[in-house]
């Protein structure tokens, strides 16, 4: 009986504190509040991703979001170039806390993950395992008018809509890391990719890198996005195994 009651209750009282704190009637830091705006800089909990949702779906909200970082970019006109292609609510990145080679046009939705990416995993990783901060990061662009196969009938790439970025490396003091060279290396470099890679899982919504296949050998494909595979965000050699990775890879291509 008493089991039963507790089982009735405990979720009666959950809502009405979720209420509370939802119409402000009770007080809590915007670390615990879903209601509160995304913090870039706040330490990521449970909560994060959902804010970064809320904030993803709202296009003022996120580039209010955006301003928190320490970045040099511009908002850009929206883009229609054919169906399925072009981009909404984008910025043009100059440098982000590290320097980025060419400029890319990313939607404020990747942007914001690549943010939290950057300052939650990517800078950390860098000082801890190579006791300076990254100073640039290398890409191969962002923004493509493609599909996923390169073929007409495939469905597009999230580089169709500015919502991916392809990492080719990094650099950090005299170190040039790249992925193509060092991702397997048993190596502070290997691991430093390997840990970036993996963090990255928390902020985007796909993260494809060589265990994914061939493709994505030398770079990590970073995207926003509402098509996934279910309950696959990351392609790792845990996640799928690397000899079903490859052999998955062949058929899905290059994102
Ligand atoms: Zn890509």
């Amino acid at each position: 009986m008493l089991v039963r009651l507790i089982l009735i209750a405990l979720p009666l009282l959950a809502v009405a504190l979720l209420g509370a704190v939802r119409y402000g009637v009770l007080d809590v830091s915007p670390r615990l509040n879903p209601w509160a705006p995304l913090s870039i800089h706040e330490t990521p909990n449970l909560l994060t991703r959902y804010k970064l949702g809320r904030a993803s779906s709202d296009a003022q909200a996120c580039q209010f979001a955006l301003t928190q970082a320490d970045w040099q970019y511009v908002a850009i006109e929206d883009q229609a170039t054919r169906p399925g292609c072009g981009y909404t609510n984008a910025v043009r990145v100059h440098r982000m806390t590290m320097e980025v080679g060419p400029a890319f046009a990313v939607s404020c939705r990747e942007a914001l993950s690549l943010a939290l990416w950057e300052k939650h995993v990517v800078q950390p990783a860098a000082l801890r395992l190579l006791r300076e901060p990254v100073a640039k990061l290398e890409h191969f662009g962002s923004y493509s008018c493609r599909s996923v196969y390169g073929r007409p009938n495939a469905r597009m790439s999230h580089h169709a809509t500015a919502d991916a970025l392809d990492v080719a490396g990094f650099v950090i003091g005299d170190k040039r890391i790249r992925v193509i060279r060092d991702w397997e290396s048993d190596t502070v470099e290997g691991q430093f990719l390997r840990e970036v890679h993996d963090g990255a899982c928390q902020f985007f919504d796909a993260v494809y890198g060589p265990e994914y296949n061939a493709a994505h050998r030398d770079h990590f494909h970073l995207d926003r996005g509402s098509f996934r595979t279910p309950g696959i965000r990351c392609r790792t050699a845990q996640s799928v195994g690397k000899s079903v990775g490859k052999s998955v890879g062949k058929s899905v291509g290059r994102e």
